[in-house]
């Protein structure tokens, strides 16, 4: 069994973004610009936030935060947005969710810029993705493949199952890997919360990617010997021995499922770093794109 390092792959990349970002400074050009916009207090969603806006620095980016309490409206966000969209030194910017339930997520996604979609997850954008157009493709997929490319891992003809549907990562994730592309042409089956028997649709799996929110979810009978298992899955269980009280559990429950792997990513450490440095990749794509070059 080989474990896949994200957080050393997402550090060669995001070296590489940053050699790129002082070529651009040496040519006279602008850092990429990133925007997060945070609504609430949520925990994670802060984590999430402050992990992009570190690695905003360590790459070179300009980067910046803005934060609204749980209780702003729809349309003082809606205007945040058009704000976002019209400034010209903004590359690219993203509004993180969930957002609180008086505020449609839809709507305010639909209101971004595409050309600013960094996170890829406009319906433009996901259209493009669809017809295999150039796009910001939605960043923890897009991170899913980078490291199916960085370990050399032979996607085509072989049996994808992804487990999950989310318009963030199961559904995108589906998509990709059945691509006429590299990584991609894999045979694919999507699978959900109605799906029977879902052990023996994992177990036909040559690539298991699962994004259910589940801790320990699939066990080592719903895995076929030699299996490359990507485990999407970031979910905070009390844990009194760890200092902030919690430990990040992944959907697969990975003692027991690695000893049949071929490949596996670690939660923490595995996918979460690479959906941070791919969203540094669509926001150097933007700078790029809105400087000419
Ligand atoms: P989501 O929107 O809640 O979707 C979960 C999916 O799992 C749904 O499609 C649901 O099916 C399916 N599901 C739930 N229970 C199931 C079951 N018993 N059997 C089969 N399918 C089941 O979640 P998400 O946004 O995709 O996120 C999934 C996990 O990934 C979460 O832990 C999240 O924190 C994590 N995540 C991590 C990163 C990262 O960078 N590492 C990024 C994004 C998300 P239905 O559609 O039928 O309800």
């Amino acid at each position: 069994m080989q474990l896949i390092d994200g957080k050393a792959t997402a550090a060669i990349i995001r070296e590489n973004i940053a050699t790129e970002v002082k070529e651009l400074l040496a040519k006279g050009g602008k850092a990429p610009h990133l925007v997060a916009v945070l609504v609430g207090e949520d925990g994670a969603s802060q984590t999430y936030v402050n992990g992009k806006m570190k690695a905003c620095e360590k790459a070179g980016f300009k980067s910046g935060t803005i934060k609204y309490s749980s209780d702003i409206s729809e349309e003082k966000l809606l205007k945040t947005v058009e704000q976002l969209n019209k400034d010209d030194d903004v590359d690219g910017f993203i509004v993180q969710l969930p957002l609180p339930d008086h505020i449609d997520d839809k709507k305010v996604t639909e209101a971004i810029d595409p050309n600013k979609d960094v996170d890829g997850f406009h319906p433009a954008n996901i259209g493009k993705m669809v017809l295999n157009l150039p796009t910001f493709l939605p960043a923890t997929p897009y991170g899913i493949l980078q490291l199916l490319e960085h370990y050399d891992i032979v996607t085509e003809g072989k049996h994808c199952v992804v487990v999950g549907r989310s318009h963030i990562v199961g559904t995108p994730m589906t998509l990709l890997m059945s691509r006429k592309a590299s990584p991609g042409n894999c045979t694919v089956t999507m699978a959900h919360s109605r799906t029977k028997n879902l052990a023996e649709e994992t177990k036909r799996a040559d690539i298991l990617i699962v994004a259910l929110g589940r801790p320990g979810f699939i066990t080592k009978d719903m895995v076929k010997e030699g299996a490359v298992v990507i485990d999407v899955g970031t979910t905070r269980v009390p844990d009194a021995s760890k200092k902030r009280g919690y430990a990040v559990k992944g959907d697969v429950l990975f003692d027991e499922v690695a000893e049949k792997c071929s490949f596996i990513t670690p939660v923490p450490g595995g996918v979460g770093p690479m959906t941070i440095v791919s969203l540094l990749k669509n926001t150097l794509i933007s700078a790029k794109r809105r400087q000419g070059l």
